[in-house]
């Protein structure tokens, strides 16, 4: 059996962890080929030690100097690079047929593009690239050929419940000529779903943070708790599976079994069941049209009590609307949006604003948008950079 490598961009992350787990179980099938990090040394170099990658990067320069170090210390022989070029380098190497996605944010833009060129198996985590430009990402998909796996739970749970001709023409196929009527994202609600509105203003970044079902970094926390996360994987799904707006449906599932389903005009349901555990959708990612061991137990029915459903309140979760109108907007407006988010939800988790103002920060940049739509990725950046800077004077 030969070794897949795999490139693991964002290895030191929640879902890079994840994926190293996956490999762990599976080390005849797979090799850590490429990691890279922000600047978290100390990760870094307990992964090297591990899984003896080829080649490291860490965006952060300092970082990088660090963890060389630490690897001569070890005798380790891995090239260890630095800098945002250096990852996507990494990504595009030839022996790597596998490219793990998952640097959190617009970071993670260049280095999923750079992979998808040189036609790629990309596992992609980073939602992000799509939330902000998910035409030009779905056209250079087609065009180098790249293979797009879905690794955020709902997606790849909705690419489990697919046909297969709409599995392999991810994005172009037509849904309706495949039977399908609806695709359904279900999301928990987060920890607030039953908090009184009225004291949402309250809560703590230790109370976002701390998420019922999935353990997370602490960015998609929050956004699990404002449902600004179901409002970005809402713009995922639309360009991933070609869905229109009429095509979508959202339904807050508290206890997170399933993971999302696919509608047939027929009357079925298609849905994927599991523990909400990362290494399920990432074990698929990996093997797909195979299926591997991902560590994780099997789901007991006897133990679950119930699973129920209700209506995204927006009320309660205004940035979900906010994420949906976003869409029909543009990509100038998801683009904006996301920044905004990200520089809202830092701004939250350093207690400079209080909850419900991620929502009035990003209404706020989204009414004072007027930027043409993107029609190339420096434009994509312009936007992201444009939103970043009234969010941040916003702020004081
Ligand atoms: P995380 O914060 O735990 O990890 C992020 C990774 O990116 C780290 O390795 C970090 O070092 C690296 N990184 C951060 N800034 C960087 C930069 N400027 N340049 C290069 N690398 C940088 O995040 P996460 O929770 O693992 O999420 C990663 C992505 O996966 C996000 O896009 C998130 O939306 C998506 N996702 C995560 C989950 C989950 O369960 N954690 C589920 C679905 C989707
Ligand atoms: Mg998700």
């Amino acid at each position: 059996m030969v070794l897949k490598n795999i490139a693991i961009l964002g290895s030191t992350g929640s879902i890079g962890c994840s994926t190293l787990a996956v490999i762990r179980h599976n080390p005849t099938l797979y090799q850590a080929y490429v990691l890279t990090g922000g600047k978290n040394v100390t990760k870094m170099v307990e992964q090297c030690l591990e899984f003896k990658p080829k080649y490291v990067a860490m965006a952060d320069g300092d970082a990088a100097k660090l963890v060389r170090q630490y690897l001569r210390e070890h005798n380790l022989d891995i090239d260890v690079l630095s800098g945002e070029q250096a990852i996507c380098d990494l990504a595009q190497l030839p022996e790597v047929e596998q490219v793990m996605a998952s640097i959190v944010g617009a970071a993670g833009l260049r280095s999923t593009l750079a992979a998808i060129e040189k036609g790629k198996r990309i596992l992609l985590a980073n939602k992000e690239s799509l939330v902000t430009c998910g035409h030009l990402f779905m056209q250079a998909v087609k065009k180098h050929h790249a293979e797009l796996l879905p690794v955020d739970s709902e997606h790849n749970a909705i690419f489990q419940s697919l046909p297969t001709a709409v599995q392999h023409n991810l994005g172009f196929a037509s849904l309706a000529e495949h039977g399908i009527s609806k695709i359904v994202l279900t999301g928990s609600g987060g920890p607030f779903r039953d908090t009184e509105i009225a004291q949402l203003k309250h809560v703590t970044p230790e109370q976002a943070v701390a998420h019922p079902n999935w353990s997370m970094g602490r960015k998609i926390s929050v956004d699990s708790a404002t449902m600004m996360n179901k409002g970005l994987e809402y713009i995922e799904a639309r360009w991933l599976f070609n869905a229109s707006q009429d095509e979508m449906e959202i339904i807050v599932h508290p206890q997170s079994i399933i993971h999302s389903m696919v509608r047939y005009i027929d009357g079925s349901v298609i849905a994927e069941l599991g523990h909400p555990d990362m290494c399920t959708p990432i074990a698929y990612a990996m093997s797909y049209p195979l299926r591997i061991h991902a560590g994780v137990p099997p789901l007991d029915f006897m133990q679950l009590s119930s699973l129920t459903f209700k209506q995204p309140d927006f009320n309660r979760y205004p940035c979900l609307k906010l994420a949906i109108d976003a869409y029909q907007s543009g990509q100038a407006a998801t683009t904006s949006l996301n920044a905004a988010n990200e520089v809202a939800v830092a701004a939250f988790l350093n207690r400079q604003i209080g909850f419900m103002d991620i929502a009035v920060m990003v209404e706020s940049v989204l009414n004072q948008l007027t930027l043409a739509e993107p029609t190339s990725i420096d434009d994509v950046f312009e936007i992201d950079r444009w939103a970043r800077e009234l969010s941040t004077k916003l702020l004081s």
